[in-house]
């Protein structure tokens, strides 16, 4: 380092963190911010065998529980012990104030039902009744000022360590391949259950609307596979033969119509969307008004819809036109038959199956996310890689395995299975980095190379994470991987 340079790097931190929220401009203390207090709860920075909660009782962290971006408590699956009680585990709920507790509405929202420690800055304010509070300021393990330092490093920022599974060991002393293989092993037991899910389904309704059920669900994700299952059930291939629009030469937009109609999201007055949408949302109630009245049972109340905390271009509203596109086109599972049965190499199939699935042109939805927003200049798929990842592996290619195994067609089971293993990568979720930050180190990234490794993984947390704690309390996952070792 050049000593002749003064020393103006670490000047310049401290004095924008000096400048931040922790200061007011009076010099008076201001509560440290949510962030700085939320790391803490996460590392664990305090001094865990001093800690009390507000009505005076010891308190033991067992585990802090995992940090959760998503709406709801700050940290779900924490364990904690209250004195003179067994530990239970549930979530934490992190604010400044303990106020904040209903001044967010906490207090009214089902999702905070299984908060069970409720951690705040100042012991000023009084926990509400029968909720365990316990108060930071008095608990740190360093200085204020050295912690907002320590936010801003690396080490607050990395996965915290203690928190790894305690599979971790026996996983990455395996040698490579033997945990590609169990990940493997893993895969295809997700994949053979997602075949007979389906199969089961089609001998209730057919092949196609089995087909039409699994890939709305897949563009429902998490939050709205049901309302999208329930829409297929009712308008999926072979349960609708088309209405007015198709009779006009526009199916598409008879589809679209037909789908965000029921899915109660056509907006009721013009005003509600902008100028450059109301020609589209006025042709749509053009066709959805004269079906209306058919269908006033079936159309969904507003609420089953999930609409926060997703990207713009995942809205309900991009999902559904897309839907209608598929639709559109009757002869579509007949058409990824055909593909399938051609037998062209993965590297070629794979792109053969994202032209087959997307839309065809669509003057208002390639450049809008939802009915409400403006146009974007540059014009985006309705069907992007990560979702067709998705679609091929939790639904195209079951879908195909399931019908090649009630044919007894082995060579057709065994192209799809090889298909799922070539599959590309598909999109990052919370539950696969939190899987893989606790079973594989920050460097798995590289080994989970396709979407079906991706797949082995998230079967590996149903199976044992998902029936245990984060204290990996009963899990005999570890047991097994000795065991596996033991034998060679
Ligand atoms: S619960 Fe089991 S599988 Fe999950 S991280 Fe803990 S030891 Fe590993």
């Amino acid at each position: 380092m050049n000593r002749s340079w003064p020393e103006f790097y670490r000047r310049w931190r401290r004095e924008g963190l000096e400048a931040g929220a922790c200061r007011e401009a009076g010099g008076s203390p201001a509560p440290p911010p949510e962030r700085l207090l939320q790391a803490v709860w996460r590392h664990q920075r305090l001094l865990r065998d001093r800690l009390r909660t507000l009505d005076g009782r010891r308190l033991r962290i067992l585990h802090p529980g995992f940090h959760n971006v998503e709406a709801g408590p700050d940290f779900q699956g924490a364990v904690v012990q209250f004195e003179g009680e067994p530990a239970r585990a549930g979530d934490v709920e992190v604010d400044v104030a303990a106020s904040g507790w209903e001044g967010h509405g906490h207090h009214t929202n089902p999702a905070y039902g299984r908060v069970i420690l409720h951690v705040v800055w100042e012991p000023a304010a009084a926990a509400g009744p029968g909720r365990p509070t316990m108060a930071l300021c008095e608990s740190l393990d360093a200085p204020l000022e050295e912690l907002e330092e320590w936010l801003g490093s690396e080490a607050a920022r990395r996965w915290p360590e203690e928190c790894r599974g305690r599979c971790f060991d026996a996983l990455g002393g395996m040698a490579a391949e033997g945990r590609r293989e169990l990940i493997r092993q893993a895969a295809r037991v997700r994949f053979e259950g997602k075949a007979r899910e389906v199969r089961a389904r089609a001998r209730q309704v057919g092949w196609d609307a089995a087909l039409a059920e699994t890939m709305f669900r897949v563009l429902g994700y998490k939050h709205n596979a049901w309302p999208m299952q329930r829409l297929a059930e009712l308008v999926g291939w072979g349960a609708f033969e088309g209405g007015v629009a198709e009779a006009m030469g526009e199916p598409v937009l008879g589809w679209q119509a037909r789908l965000l109609g029921l899915a109660g999201m056509l907006p009721e007055e013009l005003s509600a969307v902008p100028a450059g949408s109301r020609r589209y949302v006025r042709r749509l109630w053009d066709v959805w008004w004269r079906e209306r009245s058919g269908w006033l049972e079936a159309i969904l109340p507003s609420a089953c819809w999930h609409r926060h905390g997703q990207r713009p271009a995942n809205h309900p509203h991009r999902r559904l036109a897309l839907a209608a596109h598929w639709l559109a086109r009757p002869g579509l599972p007949g058409e990824i038959e055909a593909w399938f049965v051609l037998g062209q190499p993965a590297a070629e199939a794979i792109p053969a199956l994202g032209h087959l699935l997307q839309a065809g042109p669509d003057e208002f939805w390639d450049v809008r996310c939802t009915l409400r927003s403006r146009g974007r200049g540059e014009p985006q798929p309705l069907l992007g890689g990560a979702r067709l990842s998705g679609l091929a592996v939790n639904a195209i290619l079951p879908w195909l395995w399931a019908r090649a195994d009630a044919g007894r067609n082995e060579a057709l089971r065994g192209r799809a299975e090889a298909l799922y293993a070539a599959w590309p990568k598909g999109e990052d979720n919370r539950v696969l980095g939190l899987a893989r930050d606790r079973l594989l180190g920050p460097s798995s990234g590289r080994e989970l190379r396709t979407a079906a490794d991706q797949q082995g993984l998230l079967q590996i947390v149903r199976d044992f994470c998902d029936r245990s704690n984060a204290i990996c309390a009963g899990c005999d996952f570890p047991a097994r991987l000795r065991e596996l070792e033991s034998r060679g």
